[in-house]
């Protein structure tokens, strides 16, 4: 069964067809990479999805309801989530209260609960905090500052405050862009572990291809604004429309798109 479905979806800026009839579906527990060149229109599919623009002309069902056109708040709150950048907005706090915040966040907006900072209040929230670091391997980092961690740690902290809100699907637009491959591929492991214990959808971007053959149950490459290829890594590998996009010369993916980031 399919938890997101993309139908004809189109948008233009200007004289720009960043999409063009772009259709596909996201199945449940599925992870999903959404890959191309840049310029492809990936982003443009992710913001669409997520509400932060309104597409042109098509469709996105999410569990059955079309979301096309809705704010991104009541899109979140049916339980589609995105990592977000907390580096900038939250460094001052420590990382479980970074957290716990998301926590709240979920709780209001689902339940209506008032904020309360009861005692037993905060300890129910801290306890499950430290539970979704310790699912992402940043337990130990719970009491630091956010802004003292190295970039691939806030990486994972921006993916337990996305698993706050307890998403059944799960947009990440580059995760992993300004990291090393190493860490790369570290990551998208993680959120692949993750998917498969918790039983939520992923439709993730990435720039590596080694990362992406690895991991990904199913791929999707656009160029241009269309959808040219769809597959598992082995069918993507050997379509030959796709090396053309990427290299222009049939060669191996790798050290092009490794140096991109
Ligand atoms: P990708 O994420 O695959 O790199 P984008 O979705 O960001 O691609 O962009 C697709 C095309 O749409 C590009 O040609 C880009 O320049 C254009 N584009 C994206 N967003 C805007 C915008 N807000 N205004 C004008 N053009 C845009
Ligand atoms: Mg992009």
């Amino acid at each position: 069964m399919s938890v997101l479905r993309v139908l004809h979806l189109s948008k233009a800026f200007g004289g720009v067809h960043a999409v063009e009839n772009v259709s596909f579906e996201v199945g449940e527990g599925e992870f999903l990479a959404l890959i191309g060149p840049n310029g492809a229109g990936k982003s443009t599919c992710f913001n669409m999805i997520n509400g932060q623009l309104a597409p042109d002309a098509g469709d996105i069902e999410f569990a059955g309801r079309s979301i096309a056109g809705w704010k991104p708040r009541d899109i979140w709150r049916l339980g589609v989530g995105r990592t977000f950048q907390v580096a900038a907005t939250f460094g001052s706090m420590t990382v479980a209260e970074n957290v716990q915040m998301a926590l709240k966040m979920a709780l209001v907006s689902h339940h209506g609960e008032i904020f309360r900072f009861g005692a037993a209040f905060a300890a129910r929230h801290r306890e499950r905090a430290v539970e979704l670091l310790a699912q992402v391997g940043m337990a130990d980092a719970a009491e630091r500052a956010c802004k003292e961690l190295a970039y691939g740690d806030v990486k994972r902290v921006e993916l337990a405050i996305a698993l706050a809100n307890e998403p059944r699907l799960l947009l990440m637009d580059e995760p992993t862009a300004g990291m090393a491959p190493r860490e790369r591929n570290d990551l998208i492991g993680l959120v692949k572990r993750l998917v498969i214990e918790r039983r939520i959808s992923v439709l993730f971007t990435e720039h590596s291809m080694d990362v992406v053959f690895a991991h990904a149950d199913r791929i999707i490459v656009l160029a241009r604004g269309v959808m040219i290829a769809e597959g598992d890594a082995k069918v993507i590998r050997d379509n030959p429309q796709v090396q053309q996009v990427y290299l222009g010369t049939g060669r191996t993916f790798t050290p092009h798109v490794e140096g991109r980031v």
